[in-house]
């Protein structure tokens, strides 16, 4: 089977590693990639918001199946072009990827078929956000309603603090992500993303991730993409997972169905493990970065396999075989980001680092006059497998120590909470 893969991160580089150890792939292309995609696949440079040029592609190199990494092509609609051309795609329509790009469209859905999320308002004008946060008092979050790559989510521990937040977002410092807001409850828990493949009626359950959103050791410093994660999550056990997919999971694919977007692709459900049960904080409608990096080091089955069989609608005969050992990735990202990181610095040392049972992925890199360089923010994602976290961690750290690149740094704690968990 020819397979086109669409993205340049790391999620994309494990998406890539794990498609080609498929018996059952014939050629894969990806469009962009970075050089270690290139390692398994031809890149190709094709204007991925062109879908005819993207439809033609595929119509060219005979492909089977289009696997789409990041949530911007998917909010834009790519999937439904290919669709209609006749190309069978890994990932949501653009209706149902209102998911992630609408936090309204999720709450109105939660409340709608009952599914356990934070109590909300929507409000599309300051004076009424402002009224409901004073009747209903900090701790409260402020959300902006569309995709604001992480910064339009304020966890106000003061009402003054929820209202500049409100202030914030209608004063446009989130463009038109910003021209409505979600204002709701404050949830108290343990935080764990699970991820589910869909194929628009039903859903396979593909495992749970922490991951740690702060720049520094110990959860301090601005938010980011991720600075590491680690799978599986020891706090969402096998009744979590029973009670998620029946409670979260089930009523969101059957809500979708009935009002005409089915959901097909990764579901990655941002859940609270709350003292009142699972709740969910939001819905990303692709695998997440750096999560998938673990994920795909953990599972045993074919992933293409599974892909293709969830572009068919053939999921409900498919179960998956996940290595027992826990997988573990830290980022290494460049001086200065996430405000501003530092590029175009060279790495030494990033294909020989890993270890048996270690792999790097790239994420932000490039080949500059045959040296590999800093391209982007988060850089390199070390991962490694083992048979405890402690284990998978020490290695991961080995292999960082093992890259010559002084220009970037990680942390040094990646997994400390299921570490302590482990401890008992
Ligand atoms: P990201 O891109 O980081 O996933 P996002 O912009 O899609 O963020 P959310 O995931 O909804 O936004 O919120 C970001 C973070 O804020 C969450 O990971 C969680 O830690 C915190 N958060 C969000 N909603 C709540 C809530 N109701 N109670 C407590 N914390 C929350």
């Amino acid at each position: 089977m020819n397979v086109l893969l669409i993205g340049s991160g790391g999620r994309e580089h494990a998406l890539a590693w794990k498609i080609a150890s498929s018996p059952k792939l014939t050629k894969l292309y990806a469009a962009p990639g970075n050089p270690g995609i290139a390692e398994h696949t031809e890149l190709v440079e094709l204007s991925v918001t062109d879908h005819a040029v993207v439809a033609s592609f595929c119509r060219d190199k005979a492909i089977e199946l289009v696997v789409i990494g990041p949530e911007a092509p998917l909010v834009d609609g790519l999937s439904d072009a290919l669709r209609e051309a006749g190309i069978k795609v890994f990932g949501p329509s653009k209706a149902a990827a209102q998911l992630e790009g609408s936090k309204g469209f999720t709450k109105d859905l939660c409340a709608r078929f009952d599914i356990p999320t934070a109590a909300y308002g929507r409000f599309d004008n300051a004076a009424d956000a402002r009224a409901y946060i004073e009747s209903q008092g900090a701790p409260i979050v402020v959300k902006a309603d569309g995709l604001a790559a992480g910064k339009g989510v304020t966890v106000a521990m003061t009402a003054q603090d929820a209202l500049d937040a409100v202030d914030a977002c209608f004063d446009g410092s989130f463009g038109a992500a910003g021209a409505e807001l979600v204002v709701e409850e404050f949830l108290e828990g343990e935080e764990v993303s699970f991820f589910c493949l869909c194929d628009g009626s039903a859903a396979l359950a593909f495992g749970a991730a922490q991951d740690h959103k702060r720049v520094g050791d110990g959860d301090t410093g601005p938010n980011t993409g991720g600075m590491g994660a680690y799978s599986p999550a020891p706090a969402f056990t096998h009744e979590v997972e029973t009670a998620v997919m029946h409670d979260i999971i089930a009523p969101t694919l059957l809500g979708m169905s009935e009002i005409g977007m089915p959901f097909s692709g990764v579901l990655f459900a941002g859940l609270m493990l709350t003292k009142d049960g699972p709740k969910l904080i939001e819905y990303n409608v692709r695998f997440g970065d750096p999560e998938c990096q673990v994920l795909m080091m953990r599972l045993d089955s074919d992933l293409l396999e599974v892909l293709y069989a969830a572009a068919e609608g053939r999921l409900a005969d498919q179960a998956l075989s996940w290595s027992q050992d826990t997988a573990l990735t830290v980022v290494m990202a460049a001086e200065g980001y996430p405000a501003k990181p530092r590029t175009g610095t060279v790495i030494k040392g990033a294909d020989t680092a890993a270890g048996e049972g270690a792999k790097v992925f790239h994420a932000g890199t490039a080949l500059k006059d045959g040296a590999l360089v800093a391209s982007g923010g988060r850089v390199l994602n070390v991962t490694a497998k083992a048979s405890t976290v402690r284990e998978a961690q020490t290695m991961a750290y080995e292999a960082v120590d093992r890259i010559d690149w002084p220009e970037g740094f990680c942390r040094r704690d990646i997994g400390w909470r299921a570490i302590e968990i482990d401890r008992g």
